[in-house]
């Protein structure tokens, strides 16, 4: 018999609402889950979830209806700069789709969201929006979340889903663990297809450009083809201000952004270029955000809370492994349920920490080397990546391989593989 049968979960992110499922599908605990938001989100841009999320999102049982909607094309393809050629072609995930039968999607972060509430509501798990949670105080074996609006819950345990600005880690769990600036910040955009000139080249999978000022992406991110996302991210020094000057920075950027990436992508040569600048002129709209991070080594669990995906560790976007890492936090701690079923709150919190700290450790690791891609470099700076890029993937494919952008083995890593003494 489980010690845990009720989990309060503070977040309708992917980390909260595919805890509350896997929690109810393989352990029969129901959770309720509170979200700061008035609504389900209805913003954002795409993500990219490559192989080994992917294999968690089908045992979530919502990959399915996932490729109904979102783009499974799983080739990168780098453009050159200076002419119409292709440096560099290989899939996102290597051989990870020969190997376990997953390969990459990028999708909108809306239908992410709605296929995973899609699936949480089928479990009647009960989701409260506009709760900011102001309290979490824990009595005899029981946790309590109280919230602004007078309400309060109780339950055996708290799981905070609560992102990169987590009230459950400053409140409860490790208020020494602050978000930086990664240096790094990224401008995005959504359009539709019917948007730009019809005889536009197809975009059916990830399309990308190094400049001097960092790396500008066109993508499809839907099963039809009929929605592109773009970004740009490069270094962004923080604002003369400081930190707190952001919001007027991030303003400045959405005011001005065609002209300051039109600026950057005049370097871009050839028919790619010619596209890639009509996608900016047609652009009606971007979001600027700063990218943060945080650092390695903080607290991820205190009595009967325990941090979840970007609350415990936000990593840089880098290596496309933020959502998968939530997934997999929930599949590590699922095990360690499955192997301590009467094991006490406190062991089986410190032995997820113990399976799953090595491997958050090396992702983020990967995903901030990633990130040195994105800094600004001068033209040779430029032809130095280009080509160490192409070498990298042309030396794969000449001895007929295929390179993902992070290695094999940890985009076929199973958490339900983890060794658990
Ligand atoms: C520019 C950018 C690009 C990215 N690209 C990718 C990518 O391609 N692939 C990828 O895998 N990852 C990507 N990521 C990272 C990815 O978005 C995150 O790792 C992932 O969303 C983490 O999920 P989460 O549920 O832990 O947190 P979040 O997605 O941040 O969800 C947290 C939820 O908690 C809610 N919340 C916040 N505070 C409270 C509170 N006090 N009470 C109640 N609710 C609260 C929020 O409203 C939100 O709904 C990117 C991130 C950025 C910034």
């Amino acid at each position: 018999m489980y010690p845990v049968k009720k989990a309060i979960i503070i977040g309708a992110g992917p980390a909260g609402l595919a805890a509350a499922l896997r929690l109810q599908k393989s352990h029969n605990i129901s959770s309720v889950i509170y979200e700061l938001r008035p609504t389900p989100t209805t913003i954002g841009g795409s993500i990219g979830i490559p192989s080994n999320g992917l294999r968690l999102l089908d045992r979530l049982g919502v990959y399915k209806p996932l490729t109904q909607i979102a783009n499974t094309d799983e080739r990168f393809i780098l453009h050159s700069t200076t002419n119409d050629a292709i440096l560099a072609e290989s899939n996102f995930s290597g051989e990870a789709m020969e190997r376990i039968g997953y390969g990459y999607m990028r999708v909108k972060r809306t239908d992410l969201i709605s296929c995973l509430l899609d699936a949480v509501q089928r479990e009647g798990t009960p989701i409260h929006y506009g709760k900011r949670i102001v309290s979490i105080d824990e009595q005899d074996e029981r946790v309590t979340a109280k919230f602004e609006d007078g309400t309060q819950d109780t339950a055996d345990i708290l799981l905070g889903c609560d992102g990169i600005h987590s009230s459950v880690r400053t409140m409860r769990v490790d208020s020494t663990l602050k978000p930086e600036y990664s240096g790094v910040s990224a401008m995005f955009s959504l359009l539709r297809r019917s948007e730009l000139p019809a005889d536009s080249p197809p975009v059916t999978c990830f399309n990308s450009t190094f400049t001097t000022d960092g790396l500008l992406a066109i993508i499809s991110c839907t099963a039809s083809n009929d929605e592109i996302f773009w970004f740009f991210s490069g270094e962004v020094p923080v604002p003369e201000s400081g930190e707190n000057g952001w919001e007027e920075h991030r303003h400045k950027e959405v005011q001005e952004f065609k002209t300051s990436i039109l600026n950057v992508l005049g370097q871009v040569q050839g028919r790619w270029g010619n596209f890639v600048r009509e996608v900016i002129h047609r652009t009606e709209s971007i979001s600027f955000t700063p990218i943060y991070r945080l650092p390695l080594g903080g607290t991820w669990s205190r009595g009967r809370c325990l941090l979840i995906g970007d609350a415990a560790h936000a990593m840089q976007p880098h290596a496309g492994q933020g959502t998968s890492m939530a997934l997999e936090d929930i599949f590590v701690l699922s095990h360690v349920l499955k192997h301590y079923p009467d094991g006490s709150v406190h062991d089986i919190f410190s032995k997820y920490d113990e399976v799953r700290r090595p491997r958050v450790t090396r992702i983020y690791t990967a995903s901030e080397q990633n990130g040195q891609l994105w800094k600004k470099t001068g033209s040779w700076g430029l032809w130095f990546r280009e080509n160490m890029v192409w070498a990298m993937f042309s030396l794969a494919s000449v001895f007929g391989r295929k390179r993902g952008v992070i290695p094999l083995d940890d985009l076929i890593y199973d958490p339900e593989e983890e060794p658990i003494s």
